[in-house]
């Protein structure tokens, strides 16, 4: 999909966003879902995801909420630090398919990077085991609402 288009409401985010899809959520408020990924390039890889918006990616979001969206993956990436303790953390996203996008309804990764542990590449992630990921959700949420 190129970077020019119309939104499609179909997109798997968007029937998340919606409660027609399940996702493992870390936390919500008003104007963002926070949710793991499926397919998590290593433990406690967070997508930060705004609602209430037809936005493909970050060219489409109005500025005004820019600063709510990236307020909430500064929260989110502290929070996942706080809980998981990596050595570092990604912040990334893709704009448009031959970037490395495949969901078009935009969305922020959240990734710790641990030294001893490999980074699986991008969209080569294996399906996460629900408890474990369950249980990296419930820690990330605690850190935000603390
Ligand atoms: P993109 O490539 O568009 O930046 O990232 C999409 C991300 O969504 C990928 O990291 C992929 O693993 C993740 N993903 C794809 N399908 C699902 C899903 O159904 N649920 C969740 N939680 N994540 C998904």
């Amino acid at each position: 999909m190129s970077l020019s288009g119309s939104y499609d409401a179909s997109n798997i985010f968007a029937k998340i966003l919606r409660g027609e899809a399940p996702c493992v959520k870390v936390w919500e408020d008003a104007d963002t879902v926070v949710f793991m990924d499926i397919f998590p390039q290593t433990q406690g890889h967070c997508l930060v995801v705004p609602r209430d918006v037809e936005a493909r990616n970050l060219l489409d979001l109005p500025a005004d909420r820019l600063n709510g969206l990236f307020g909430r993956v500064q929260k989110t990436a502290r929070a996942v630090v706080s809980a998981l303790n990596p050595d570092g953390v990604i912040i990334t996203q893709f704009n448009g398919a031959p970037a490395g996008q495949t969901v078009f309804h935009l969305h922020v990764h959240v990734i710790p990077r641990y030294e001893n542990l490999p980074l699986q590449p991008h969209h080569q992630g294996k399906m996460a085991d629900m408890d474990a990921l369950s249980s990296q959700a419930a820690r990330i949420r605690s850190a935000m609402e603390a």
